[in-house]
């Protein structure tokens, strides 16, 4: 009989301490686990110092691991440990999946990919310099662009390194920058041959409006869901304001198929992130692998504006 194995007083113990994990689909609301953190705080960390046992790596210590972030890994394994015992989905905990962490990095698979990233950009930048001149038109735009998006990798792999709220705050909004200033790098490239004032009048706009945004989520209330869905708004705009301009300049600038294809390709990976997965050997997760694809895809995007700073330039167009 299905169940009929809960009966007994252990198995009922074992089924009492996760079952509202199991409605609750999280691992780190298990009775399982918050006895567990419970008892690790208890017994081992209120001991001044606490066992060495529990701090078995002090290397780990430089990222920040103490005795209560060690009790949470070692539950979190522990939880695990009994949900697979009996057969129940892997929990997530605090949002996220159990991760196997390497020499202390919490995420290995997600930072590495977020430093293969910022690598792309840099390599592209090199790149970029060396094969437009500095009077093509959105040539510092471009550089403005590197900036944005080198800050947004650099937290992004300090985020993953180690899993803070100060550390998630600022990769959630570095990243909500980049994808703002890729808006106002449309605007300030289809508004190139207007007045600068127009180009001027949207940085201004679209700079107040993150900031705007940013202030509200750092120091107001930070509102999780408001703030992906104003990121995928902006994102989804970004993405159809290219794709229009493409499809106007198809004829003359052939090039923008890379601009349309890293688009194209960047929706995929966004697709891939949507399936959520647990972690493949406990390392990588759909997260990771749409790390992974974003670092390619820049490569790609440089070799676009590349493209298009030239055609700019033998136009007979300068920065001005
Ligand atoms: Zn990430």
């Amino acid at each position: 009989m299905v169940g009929c194995r809960y009966f007994h007083p252990v198995h009922l113990l074992t089924y009492l301490l996760i079952i509202s994990a199991t409605y609750a689909s999280q691992g780190d609301r298990s009775p399982a686990h918050t006895q567990c953190l419970r008892h690790c705080h208890d017994n081992i960390c209120k001991h001044d110092p606490p066992p060495s046992g529990i701090l078995k790596n002090p290397k780990f210590n430089m990222l920040v691991w103490d005795c209560e972030s060690e009790c949470e890994y070692s539950c979190m394994w522990k939880t695990v440990t009994l949900f697979q015992m009996h057969d129940y989905a892997i929990p997530q905990f605090h949002g996220k999946w159990p991760f196997a962490r390497v020499g202390g990095i919490q995420e290995p698979a997600s930072m590495f990919f977020s430093l293969l990233n910022a690598a792309a950009h840099l390599y592209s930048i090199v790149q970029f310099r060396k094969l437009v001149p500095s009077i093509a038109p959105m040539y510092w735009t471009w550089h403005g662009y590197f900036s944005v998006a080198l800050n947004a990798w650099f937290w992004s792999t300090i985020f993953h390194t180690r899993d803070f709220l100060f550390t998630q705050h600022m990769d959630y909004i570095s990243a909500a920058g980049l994808v703002t200033y890729q808006l106002y790098a449309y605007f300030a490239r289809v508004l190139i041959y207007r007045h600068t004032f127009y180009t001027r009048a949207i940085a201004f706009v679209t700079a107040f409006l993150f900031f705007l945004h940013s202030y509200y989520m750092l120091f107001v209330h930070f509102d999780f869901g408001l703030h992906v869905r104003v990121s995928v708004f902006i994102g989804i705009l970004n993405a159809l304001a290219w794709f229009s301009w493409s499809a106007y300049v198809w004829t003359k600038q052939p090039y923008v198929w890379k601009a349309c294809l890293t688009l194209m390709l960047l929706f995929l990976c966004v697709a891939l992130e949507l399936l959520d997965f647990a972690p493949i050997a406990w390392v990588f997760d759909a997260h990771s692998l749409w790390h992974a694809g974003t670092a390619p895809l820049t490569l790609l995007w440089y070799s676009f504006i590349v493209d298009d700073c030239n055609y700019m330039l033998k136009s007979g167009r300068q920065a001005s």
